[in-house]
């Protein structure tokens, strides 16, 4: 089914002309283009969504034993963007790759991004934007794992966050990849990347000494002075402690090596800082990072301890609250 309304479109225009300001420099220019995406109508862009997805074919299931529960690989992730060229398989919509909206959250102080992809503020942090919903790009089973669906390239398509989870067990029937240039805003990131927070946040801070620590390299880029202000006190905290930090801004390495500890030991624990400044600790298998393999993991700095009491207690020396994530609490 063909879903096409001026709303979407409209919203998608305005975001990718804020994407091309941000990666001019012109940061105020994008932040005004952002506060005018109309909220309301992408609330009720949403609605539709969920409406569409309530006319798909429920399917019969299979025992549990037989179903593939694997992750949809990186690999498998990287084919089915480069042949659905993020255009959603079931309306045709163009979708946005879900790093471009980490980024344009990093850049911005008006748009906010939520890896949970929640709408309304929660004990894990402020809303995210609704926009992730509506044109973010996730990877949907075809035929449903429930029903027999293998996580492979044939069986895996790009379609909305919203259709993703509200489809279930169930199939809706595909569409052609339009014929077009479309790549999700992904040809901006290296562009996005570059660019630093709006010239308010800088102008809040001025940017302490980054201490040096045992457990993070050294300082090998120039990162945006708040964030650093940030990262000091967050390593000074651990100093001492049982626990490691990984953040991508002041070591290259931090990504790889946060990625080898998640496959190697699923069950550390970590802390995250979600966008209201709140702390949640996961589990490394916890699916809130499993959502897209293309996203740099190590941009909001990850702690990581064996013990959820080492990170509680570096919580209490950084004077933060910390929470617990109920999905991923017990061990896999
Ligand atoms: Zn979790």
């Amino acid at each position: 089914m063909k879903l096409h309304n001026d709303t979407y479109d409209a919203a998608l225009s305005v975001f990718e002309r804020a994407v091309v300001a941000f990666c001019r420099g012109e940061i105020e220019a994008g932040e005004g283009l952002l506060a005018t995406l109309d909220r309301n109508a992408i609330e009720r862009d949403r609605t539709s969504l969920r409406q569409l997805a309530r006319t798909a074919q429920p399917m019969a299931t299979v025992p549990a034993s037989e179903r593939d529960k694997r992750a949809v690989s990186r690999a498998t992730k990287e084919a089915v963007q480069a042949r659905d060229r993020f255009h959603c398989r079931f309306t045709g919509r163009r979708l946005i790759q879900t790093q471009v909206f980490h980024e344009v959250s990093r850049i911005s102080e008006v748009f906010h991004f939520d890896e949970h992809h929640s709408v309304k503020d929660t004990r894990r942090g402020r809303a995210g934007h609704p926009l992730v919903r509506s044109h973010g790009a996730a990877y949907e089973h075809v035929i449903p794992s429930a029903c027999g669906g293998h996580p492979t390239v044939e069986n895996i398509v790009h379609t909305s966050v919203q259709l993703n989870e509200a489809k279930g067990a169930a199939v809706l029937p595909k569409v052609a990849v339009p014929n077009d240039s479309w790549n999700g805003l992904s040809e901006h990131l290296s562009d996005l990347k570059r660019q630093r927070t709006s010239p308010r946040s800088r102008a809040e801070a001025p940017a302490p000494r980054l201490s040096p620590s045992k457990h993070i390299g050294e300082v090998h880029q120039p990162t945006a002075p708040r964030r650093v202000g940030e990262l000091a006190s967050l390593l000074n905290a651990a100093s001492g402690l049982p626990v490691s930090v990984f953040a991508s801004a002041v070591d290259p390495e931090a990504e790889h090596q946060f990625s080898r500890l998640r496959s190697e030991a699923p069950n550390t624990f970590f802390a995250n800082r979600t966008g209201s400044g709140a702390w949640m600790i996961h589990r490394l298998h916890c699916s809130s990072l499993a959502f897209n393999g293309s996203v740099q993991l190590t941009l909001r700095p990850k702690v990581c301890a064996s013990r959820a009491k080492d990170l509680h207690e570096w919580a209490k020396r950084l004077g933060v609250a910390m929470q617990e994530c109920s999905r991923c609490r017990n061990a896999k």
